[in-house]
């Protein structure tokens, strides 16, 4: 047992890493988007969102993105209220038509799966699980309308690559949540009908908000479904959701803050070179962490196959006290004692680990010295 305080450990401030926010949702926010508010401040924060200064940002929005994801002719960048979770919801009523096959391999993937199994107008989800650390494949199957997967599993720092599954019925939907990835990881328009995240992880915005690209395959389910008879409330409604957007609007009043910041992330992203570029720095960050950890005798990438391991979430496992290693929870109190924060690992999964948040906004050199921070922290709680 270590007998060393967590908070009474100093680190020296040469060592600290510039920003210290590494959480993986809320995430660090540039300087630059607060800057973006601040000038934003004494004409746009307080005015309508259906007037032409709100809609154009909307609509700088909507087309930084498809820049983003090169999204090819016909794909629609669709918003609403509510985040990703709420999205599950707005999926269940206005994407899957009567089956969805589900990817589960942590806490997020999971819950997608759930809200499928417990809808009244649906038939039984086929679910495809695994233990966390890893992630299943899909596989075709007749009668599957929904493939849903999960870009990046944020509780387990597990990337998945995007592939339809080979034989899957002609027209149905790879439909992907990309919450922590969009932004951060790569993928292929041609691979996925409807790729869906929040401002709050690589977008480094607030949370609040839902955003899903939609390909023309999607839009296509969106329209069918809306004339059929199926029940779905307004605030849920997909196809209101995507009628207001082409208009560069939303159903009712987003946060015009959350939009500013996003807004200012997406220019960033695409002047910093687009997609390749921002997973190139991500990857930059992991590739500095996992290696820092796989040199160290009590600390290893949760990650076994290397493939799998996250660009922009890594979980990395601690050796226990009696194996020569600490408690991970005092790794963090002494970080956060001195500003570092947000690496605690996700509760749920029970294991002695810390979990890194590397989107693109995350300076490389700050992951640098987080590893020289944590190197500090642990021989001082070692003695
Ligand atoms: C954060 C996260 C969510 C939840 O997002 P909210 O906007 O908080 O609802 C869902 N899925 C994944 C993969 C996430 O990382």
């Amino acid at each position: 047992m270590s007998t060393t305080d967590p908070r009474s450990i100093r680190i020296s401030p040469d060592l600290l890493p510039a920003d210290g926010r590494f959480g993986c949702g809320p995430s660090k926010v540039r300087v630059e988007q607060v800057e973006a508010l601040a000038a934003a401040g004494g004409k746009l924060l307080g005015t309508s969102h259906r007037q032409a200064p709100v809609k154009n940002l909307v609509g700088a929005l909507r087309s930084g993105l498809r820049d983003l994801f090169s999204l090819p002719d016909g794909w629609e960048i669709v918003l609403g209220n509510g985040g990703s979770t709420v999205f599950w919801d707005v999926a269940t009523f206005g994407l899957i038509e009567n089956r969805s096959q589900h990817l589960v391999f942590g806490e997020f993937s999971s819950k997608f799966a759930e809200a499928a199994s417990v809808a009244p107008h649906l038939g039984q989800p086929t679910v495809i699980k695994c233990d966390p650390g890893s992630h299943p494949v899909a596989t075709a199957e007749p009668g599957i309308d929904s493939y849903a997967f999960t870009h990046n599993e944020t509780s387990t720092g597990v990337m998945m690559p995007l592939v339809r599954p080979v034989g899957a019925d002609a027209d149905s939907l790879v439909i992907v949540d990309a919450t922590s990835a969009a932004g951060g990881l790569l993928w292929d328009p041609s691979e996925v009908d409807v790729y869906y995240f929040a401002p709050q992880k690589c977008f480094a915005s607030d949370g609040g908000l839902w955003v899903a690209a939609c390909s023309p395959r999607a839009i296509e389910r969106i329209n069918r479904i809306a004339s059929s008879k199926r029940w779905t409330p307004a605030s849920l409604d997909i196809k209101i959701a995507l009628d207001n957007s082409v208009a560069n609007q939303t159903y009712n009043t987003p946060a015009l803050a959350t939009l500013v910041m996003f807004e200012a992330q997406v220019r960033w992203m695409n002047g910093l070179g687009g997609l390749a570029a921002c997973n190139a720095r991500s990857k930059r960050s992991s590739d500095i962490l996992y290696s820092w950890a796989e040199s160290k005798s009590w600390a290893n990438p949760f990650v076994t196959d290397k493939a799998m391991r996250s660009h922009v979430v890594g979980t990395i496992d601690i050796a226990a006290s009696a194996d020569g290693g600490v408690d991970a929870n005092d790794v963090c109190t002494a970080l956060r004692a001195n500003g570092v924060v947000d690496t605690d690992s996700y509760r749920k999964l029970g294991r002695n680990q810390l979990r890194v948040g590397m989107f693109p906004a995350v300076d490389p050199d700050d992951v640098m010295a987080l590893t020289r921070c944590i190197d500090v922290v642990v021989d001082a709680l070692r003695g």
